[in-house]
Order: C-alpha cells, then sequence, then structure tokens
C-alpha cells in the first residue's frame, strides 16, 4: 500500500483564512487571503513572529477550524486504500493541538508526524514510498515518488518552483482525487500496474 504524506495547515484545514479572521477581529481590519503576500501575515498586519507564533498555539485557532472543501470527502474514499500520514512542522505546543484537533475533527485516526525546531524539516522522512501533498513548494524538497503542489487557487510566493523539482500543480481537491484514483493501480514511481 503506498503512503500518502499530507500537509497540514493550508492543505487539509484553512490555516490562513483562520489567521486573518484572528488579525480582521483583533485590530477592526476587513482582510482576506487575496491580501496575502508574505509567510510572516505583514501582508494584513504588522505582527511579530512571536505573535505570529501565538496565534497558532491559541485555542481560538482551533476553535471552528476549517477542512479546506472537499478534504473530508477524499479523506474518506481513500483511508483504506492508501497509508495516510499527516506531516507538519510547529512549535512543540502548535503540534500538540494539532494533533488533538486532528482526533477531534476526524472520525478515524491517521498517523501524526509533527516537526518541531528550525533543524527538522521534510526532508528528513523518507518518502519514497509515497505521494507527497503540500501547498508549500519548498516542503516539496523530499524524496516523494510523486509531488502534488496544491495552489488552491493562490499565486503565493512559496508555491512558486524555485528548483526542478518533479510535481503536479493543483488548484483543488477534486483534482488531487483524480490523482490518487489513478495512483491507486499503477506504483507512483515506476508506474508498473500493481492492480
Ligand atoms: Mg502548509
Amino acid at each position: 500500500m503506498d503512503t500518502i504524506y499530507l500537509d497540514f495547515d493550508n492543505t487539509i484545514v484553512e490555516s490562513n483564512k483562520k489567521i486573518i479572521e484572528i488579525l480582521n477581529n483583533k485590530y477592526n481590519l476587513s482582510k482576506t487571503e487575496d491580501d496575502m503576500n508574505d509567510y510572516e501575515f505583514h501582508s494584513i498586519y504588522p505582527i511579530s513572529e512571536k505573535e505570529k507564533l501565538d496565534m497558532f498555539e491559541s485555542d481560538e485557532f482551533y476553535t471552528n477550524l476549517e477542512f479546506k472543501p472537499m478534504v473530508l470527502e477524499v479523506l474518506n474514499k481513500y483511508k483504506d486504500i492508501y497509508n495516510i500520514v499527516i506531516v507538519s512542522k510547529g512549535t512543540k505546543n502548535n503540534l500538540i493541538k494539532k494533533e488533538q484537533w486532528l482526533k477531534d475533527n476526524l472520525p478515524y485516526q491517521l498517523k501524526f508526524i509533527g516537526l518541531s525546531g528550525q533543524s527538522f524539516n521534510k526532508s528528513k522522512i523518507d518518502m519514497s514510498n509515497g505521494i507527497q501533498i503540500d501547498d508549500n513548494f519548498n516542503c516539496l524538497k523530499t524524496n516523494a515518488g510523486l509531488k502534488i503542489l496544491y495552489k488552491s487557487f493562490n499565486q503565493f510566493p512559496w508555491q512558486r518552483p524555485n528548483s526542478n523539482e518533479e510535481y503536479i500543480a493543483v488548484n483543488t481537491w477534486e483534482e488531487i482525487d483524480s490523482i490518487l484514483d489513478f495512483y491507486r493501480n499503477y506504483n507512483c514511481k515506476t508506474l508498473e500496474k500493481i492492480r
């Protein structure tokens, strides 16, 4: 069985939207994701790195945090076909809350790998047996057999390819569904028919 290595923030949940909502309430703004063009949220409001990290650890962030459209339907369809692993970077408290949020909001349990600290990045994980899905191009610099860049109709600077990794760019989870449907029958690296 192939493994799917799935990112958390902005791949399965609406993290940017939620952070912008918190900033809108706090600073009386009316910004949307369309106003965003940097990872630090300075294009929304000049917050410090600490304020950003605190928000990602706050209960407010995890309260009514939403899944991206179609995520639950697609995960439901493939949860017994692929081995699905959530791989996410964050601070210790952020990772504890993320894992808990997944337990509380998914009707089944998925494996969770939390990467904490500056030196840990996704390339440290052997993904050679699998398909990786992430909204950040830099996170796709791994040995995954197949890499899917989930853009969700955004053109963020961190989605621009800056190396010659091979990848498939998609905008929706419906497209991810089609790709996963194909690779359930074919090895994602060798394209050998497996079913
Ligand atoms: Mg992400």
